[in-house]
């Protein structure tokens, strides 16, 4: 893959002139750089799998070239009632949203020609099979709710002309293997694709194999030094909220999304932080629609502080120039550790990415570094310090029996990682 660099104008990518005005009122001066790599591509309508995070931009890399092949093709294409003519599957009803609205502002100016569907699953299937009667261009869909839509006659795919498989790789991590391969067998073979994803798992790399056709491929620095700072701040057991809310309040952190591994959690910090002036908001699945709608505009308003959220909530959240992303719990895998840092400093912006870690997260922090390749300089803050370093024997000693083959002793490893991560309290 290659690693890309380059930034052009929008009007050296090919653009017709509506979306460069949109683009111009919406003060998009350049590209991102995974825009500048892939619309020229899309347009000529070559395959395409890209290794981009949220915040590279992505959105716009497809949407864009998708409503220019529109607006190219649409006069000379024959509709049945329920077609789909570019479809974009993502993981989470946000994401499914938040994707289907951008694509909405981008289109303004091409007055109304195209329609944008989007349709997701925790909500009634009234009013979207409403919404699909009469057919629809452009249909973003997560994968099971597109299967019922499908069950039920209210769409058909077999004039997909473009298939957008967006976070390719939690699609998969969140179990939609199955739906996928069955809404495939659903599509025209002859079509063009377009596969993002943050990390490449064996899964993704499996269905990129069978589903693409000489494919162009892009891989971005996930998390460029120049955008994004990383730092790492030791606690001592029991102090990581008190260091927290001190460090939040130092250094006047807003809009911070902090993450924590289980839902109890959120509460439970939000609560903590109350306490100590801080406001916080929990997001997590166990919240209705409306309510995380609603979390979600205050947050970006700016009038909630701290947003506090489990990976599977947060996973799409759509927040515009995010300054600090937060794991207050490390996060499983080393790929969420960088689908987590990715929202922040996005389209160029400056972001912080922090770690706390106190003695039961020093090795794990060690593997997430190791897997992603890099390594940073741990922090004492003032006021905070440790009353003993940390000690690696204390969490290793499981680690160090004996195992088998090295496949096995990977196994093993991997599931000891977890049961370390289990029984933190
Ligand atoms: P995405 O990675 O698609 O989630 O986009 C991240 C954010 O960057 C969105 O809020 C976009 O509105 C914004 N954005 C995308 N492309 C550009 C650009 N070329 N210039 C400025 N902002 C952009």
């Amino acid at each position: 893959m290659t690693t890309v660099k380059t930034l052009n104008t929008f009007p050296e990518l090919g653009l017709i002139p509506q979306l460069l005005a949109r683009l111009s009122e919406l003060e998009y001066l350049q590209p991102t750089p995974i825009q500048a790599h892939v619309i020229p591509s899309i347009l000529e309508g070559r395959d395409l799998i890209a290794g981009a995070n949220t915040g590279s931009g992505k959105t716009a890399a497809f949407a864009l070239p998708i409503l220019q092949q529109l607006d190219a093709d649409t006069k000379a294409q024959s509709k049945n009632g329920n077609y789909v003519s570019r479809l974009i599957l993502v993981p989470t009803r946000e994401l499914a949203k938040q994707v289907a609205d951008s694509i909405k502002s981008y289109a303004v100016h091409f007055n109304g020609a195209y329609k944008t569907v989007s349709v997701f699953g925790g909500v009634s299937t009234n009013k979207q099979m409403l919404a699909l009667r009469g057919g629809t261009d452009i249909l973003v869909a997560t994968p099971g709710r597109l299967l019922d839509l499908i069950s039920s006659n209210a769409i058909k795919l077999d004039m997909v002309k473009t298939l957008v498989l967006d976070e390719a790789d939690r699609m998969l991590s969140l179990g939609f293997t199955d739906e996928l391969a069955a809404l495939l067998k659903l599509m025209p073979t002859k079509k063009q694709t377009l596969l993002f994803s943050a990390t490449f798992p064996e899964a993704v790399t499996t269905l990129t194999t069978s589903l693409l056709n000489n494919p162009i491929e892009v891989q971005l620095q996930s998390a460029d030094e120049s955008t994004l700072v990383q730092r790492v701040f030791m606690a001592n057991k029991g102090e990581k909220t008190a260091l927290l809310a001190y460090l939040i309040q130092q250094h006047k952190w807003r809009k911070a999304l902090i993450f924590v591994n289980a839902k109890r959690h959120c509460d439970h910090l939000a609560q903590k932080l109350a306490k100590r002036g801080i406001t916080a908001e929990v997001f997590h699945g166990d919240k209705g629609q409306g309510a995380r709608n609603r979390v979600l505009d205050a947050f970006k308003s700016g009038e909630i502080e701290v947003l506090i959220a489990t990976d599977i909530a947060a996973r799409g959240l759509d927040i515009e120039k995010l300054p600090v992303v937060i794991n207050f719990d490390l996060p499983r895998s080393p790929a969420d550790y960088m689908h987590r840092i990715g929202r922040s400093g996005r389209a160029g912006e400056v972001g912080l990415a922090i770690s706390m870690i106190d003695q039961e997260d020093f090795h794990h922090f060690k593997v997430i570094e190791k897997k992603n390749k890099f390594s940073l300089e741990r922090e004492e803050v003032e006021g905070f310090e440790l009353h003993e370093p940390f000690n690696e024997s204390k969490v290793d000693k499981p680690m160090a029996k004996p195992a088998g083959t090295g496949k096995k002793k990977r196994k093993k490893q991997s599931q000891i990682n977890a049961d370390i991560w289990l029984n933190r309290g």
